[in-house]
């Protein structure tokens, strides 16, 4: 074969190749996770939503008749005040376990999680740290309502603990996953002795149980119906490496390839 012959053979098997598979560049959980790691805006957007969740706690603290729970009931108004924060994506980052993933060519899976949980190694959410110590200061207790398993608080305390956040140690502040992952129980029974003044989290269901196991248009609308609550009473950071919404966009697809495919079909190329 001659050297032209041969040229224009490798120039056919790279332009299959490249026709047939994604560039690098458009692997979603590498471009998400890079984002979260490497990006000045999911920096502001972390310190957004920790300044504004200042600014409504001294507003929380006056008003008697606020809670930002829809649990709560009855006469709270005298109640003890307590902040509800979800852990992962919301004051712990784990984009390094992304990262592994991403790195791997591997999908999330509950022992890996769990040896990274092990780790304590997670650094924290940017002004994350400095809104509970001020709760803390202020008297407000704050709890991290998480979905982490029990089997992993002990983890979770110490990579906090390192890092500066508040724990008590007459009260258990850290909240694991119970038999179910919706947290609308453990919100309930916080209500039964706190006020609620804010809820921070990362996921939809960190502020209501409507959300739990919804389809994306369902979820899409109650966002809507609770407008006033974003920004005010329910603090929301950013988190575009995973979450609920996938759910839906995977379409119940069995492996990766199939998921990839199933999302590069959900997505709208007009309105
Ligand atoms: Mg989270």
């Amino acid at each position: 074969m001659g050297k032209t012959v041969r040229a224009f053979g490798l120039l056919v098997v790279a332009l299959a190749v490249g026709c047939s598979s994604a560039p690098p560049t458009n692997d979603p959980l590498v471009n998400c996770t890079l984002w979260v790691q490497d990006s000045a805006e999911y920096r502001a957007l972390a310190h957004q939503a920790y300044n504004t969740a200042r600014v409504q706690l001294e507003l929380a603290l006056e008003d008697k008749t606020w809670s930002a729970a829809s649990e709560q009931a009855g006469e709270f108004g005298d109640l003890a005040p307590a902040i509800v924060l979800d852990v992962d994506e919301t004051v712990l980052d784990n984009s390094y376990y992304e990262a592994r993933l991403a790195k791997a060519g591997q999908e999330y899976e509950s022992e890996s999680w769990k040896g990274w949980c092990n780790e304590a190694r997670a650094t924290a959410v940017p002004g994350a740290l400095a809104l509970c110590q001020l709760a803390h200061e202020k008297g407000v207790a704050v709890f991290y309502v998480t979905n982490r398993r029990a089997e992993l608080k002990d983890a979770t305390r110490k990579n906090l603990a390192a890092l500066g956040f508040p724990l008590r140690e007459d009260v258990e502040t850290v909240i694991p996953r119970t038999e179910s992952s919706d947290k609308t129980a453990r919100r309930a029974e916080l209500c039964k002795d706190y006020r609620i003044l804010l809820l921070i989290g990362d996921s939809a269901t960190d502020f209501s149980g409507a959300f739990v196991k919804q389809p994306n248009s369902r979820r899409n609308d109650l966002a809507h119906e609770q407008r006033e609550w974003w920004g005010t009473r329910w603090i929301v950071l950013p988190n575009p490496m995973y979450g609920d919404w996938e759910l839906n966009a995977n379409g119940g697809a069995p492996d990766l390839e199939a998921r990839t495919a199933a999302r590069r079909a959900a997505l709208r190329g007009a309105p």
